[in-house]
């Protein structure tokens, strides 16, 4: 279960978006900067003429917590989870939830890269997941909204397995699984 977020003409394109896994924010026409969450002008400028970009879906966790306690009864098997404002290479910060991992996995500076969760018929919700392969291939991971374990395929030959970047050295928990099972309760 989730939260479906309010619509407005402002915000629908960025929901009309995500259905066909397109991550978009606004730019300007007149100053061609970009922004997020949606706004009626541009915020570096107020030129009253924003339009819409499609951005690469990746980026870096900026900041997060991992919520502990529901907020909502439609989020209590979901907990703990992670809110996190994911920065996009392209600049502009958003408001999302980590999944594919374990929440104590979620690092600041933690590459990620969009996935798209469809949670009814007319609306989509963008997360974002890890974007390199722990040493080892991928450990099971609880996606999201499910309450078990479930194993993931493990990584292609040619995919990346060892974070390197200048992130890896400001990490130094990096050298241990992204994802991991979780205990049996006590
Ligand atoms: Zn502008």
């Amino acid at each position: 279960m989730a939260i479906i977020p309010g619509m407005t003409d402002l915000t629908r394109p960025y929901w009309d978006a995500a259905p066909e896994g397109r991550l978009v924010v606004q730019q300007c026409r007149a100053c061609v900067r970009a922004w997020h969450p949606p706004l009626p002008v541009c915020p570096h400028c107020n030129s009253a003429d924003p339009g819409w970009r499609e951005v690469a879906g990746t980026g870096t966790v900026y900041t997060y917590t991992v919520v502990r306690h529901p907020t909502h009864i439609a989020l209590a098997d979901q907990v703990p989870y992670v809110i996190a404002i994911v920065e996009l290479t392209e600049g502009p910060r958003v408001v999302t939830g980590i999944t594919g991992c374990d929440p104590g996995d979620v690092r600041a500076g933690m590459p990620v890269r969009v996935t798209f969760t469809a949670v009814s018929d007319d609306v989509t919700l963008p997360y974002f997941e890890p974007a390199v392969s722990p040493p080892g291939g991928r450990p099971p991971c609880r996606p999201p909204g499910k309450g078990g374990e479930t194993p993931l395929s493990p990584p292609s030959p040619g995919e990346p397995a060892q974070i390197a970047g200048p992130w890896a050295s400001r990490l130094p928990g990096w050298g241990r699984p992204l994802c991991r099972p979780r205990p049996d309760p006590i």
